[in-house]
């Protein structure tokens, strides 16, 4: 039971919190934002090392965001599952680092990378064609979230023309 309830919190964490961070923050951000494609998808994807360079202290607060989909239930897991909330932020941190992996350095494993199709979780090269084209690709942890967050994209987008046509 308390194994159960670990595994439950440590998946729902990472559902719910990809879920908020993609439909919330990550797709608005590339449509009405600035500093996650222009921080997040350089080379030097730190927000602190951003806002001390170029002392805009505002970037930090897009970094902020970009964490807070995961942290923000933390109250409520902690309920349940103490341990199965830990579990979870320290495997959706690494999964953060593991996707950002050079392509130069890392090559998933043949078998890895089916394993991670089958589960629809996203590898370092899928995440990789988003640093390329912010149009695909979404979903930090799982892939699922990709075609729902392109069709909001998509709608966003279009919301954006109409507001900048009526005011322009
Ligand atoms: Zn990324
Ligand atoms: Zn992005």
């Amino acid at each position: 039971m308390v194994f159960c309830k670990i595994i439950l919190v440590t998946f729902l964490l990472l559902l719910i919190g990809d879920f908020v961070a993609t439909f919330f923050y990550h797709v608005p951000e590339h449509i009405f934002g600035k500093f996650h494609t222009i921080v997040h998808h350089s080379p030097n994807r730190s927000f602190v090392r951003y806002a001390l360079r170029t002392r805009k202290p505002c970037a930090l607060i897009a970094g902020f965001f970009a964490a807070f989909p995961y942290l923000m239930f933390i109250p409520l897991f902690w309920i349940v599952s103490p341990l199965g909330t830990i579990l979870g932020l320290v495997v959706a941190e690494c999964h953060v680092e593991w996707r950002h992996l050079p392509l130069q350095q890392w090559q998933t494993p043949f078998l890895l990378k089916k394993i991670c199709q089958r589960l629809w979780i996203t590898t370092p090269e899928r995440h990789w064609q988003h640093h390329c084209n912010s149009r695909v690709a979404y979903g930090d942890i799982f892939t699922f979230y990709d075609q729902p967050a392109q069709a909001w994209f998509k709608f966003l987008l279009k919301l954006k023309k109409k507001w900048k046509a009526s005011y322009s």
